[in-house]
């Protein structure tokens, strides 16, 4: 057995000892395997600090793994990209052509030729300068709730890394996702405000901050949770958690916490939340 796969073994062995449940689907199913969020692809040659990891059952690892590919791939739609970048960005468009074909089918959208002017004009107008060469993809339901998982899952990530427990009843949770032409002025300054600690993920002297980083704020005694993240300089999410017994308001935009896999079948996904 290679060095790697025993260091795997026993680090996956060490982390269910402690955390036995999976924080995906709110310790639903026992935890088997080590997640990584934000996932190895998000990076440059799939390489990353070994921090950042969390119990996971084999279902939930498995059933989100599309949704890390979309959200790697999204994530690079970059005006500046590097010959790493574009190298990656290829390999993992090929692996998630095999994986879910009608993801990367949507981007080509049916060869309707009107579509790339249209949605250029869509973005002068609303302020996003568009380099004559950029190309333009279609964003849609296939793609829309992928990346409405990958937003869940980063929340109960997050919310496991800082809580060292999966997000469970009575809490209640909610999740989006931004894309750097919904960005293009910046995070607004009013939501950075709300989320003065800073997280990133570091080993030792390894930063890798130019491709992840995100600002939070949290109680520990009220069980409140609030991150906005950004993956490189193409996606941005953002997650808030609540213990029930605080008064949410309007309770629509809240789910409570359970399953991820349900909740990613259910017809609220396929729409930007
Ligand atoms: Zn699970």
């Amino acid at each position: 057995m290679s060095w790697e796969k025993r260091y795997r073994q026993s680090a996956t062995k060490k982390l269910i000892e402690q955390y036995p449940q999976c924080c995906f689907c709110a310790g639903m199913r026992p935890a088997t395997t080590r997640e990584h969020m934000p996932p190895k692809s998000l990076f440059d040659g799939s390489h990353r600090p070994d921090r950042l990891v969390m119990p996971s059952c084999d279902e939930c690892n498995r059933g989100t793994s599309t949704a890390d590919l979309t959200a790697a791939i999204v994530c690079r739609w970059n005006y500046d990209t590097d010959d790493v970048e574009v190298g990656d960005h290829n390999r993992l468009v090929r692996r998630l052509r095999k994986q879910a074909p009608d993801v990367v089918e949507e981007w080509t959208n049916n060869g309707n030729p009107l579509r790339p002017s249209k949605g250029r004009r869509h973005l002068r107008r609303h302020g996003v300068p568009v380099p004559v060469d950029a190309a333009i993809v279609t964003i849609g339901p296939a793609t829309i709730r992928q990346l409405n998982i990958f937003a869940h899952k980063a929340t109960l990530a997050l919310y496991f890394e800082r809580f060292r427990r999966p997000l469970a009843a009575p809490s209640v949770y909610s999740a989006i996702w931004r894309t750097k032409e919904d960005m293009h002025q910046g995070v607004p300054s009013s939501l950075l405000d709300l989320m003065p600690e800073y997280g990133a993920l570091l080993q030792g002297e390894w930063d890798t901050s130019e491709t992840f980083e995100y600002r939070l704020n949290i109680n520990m005694d009220d069980g409140l949770f609030a991150f906005i993240a950004r993956l490189r300089w193409g996606l941005f999410v953002s997650g808030f958690v609540v213990g029930a017994e605080r008064d949410r308001g309007g309770e629509d935009d809240w789910m409570q916490s359970g399953d991820l896999l349900l909740l990613a079948n259910t017809p609220r996904f396929l729409s930007k939340l």
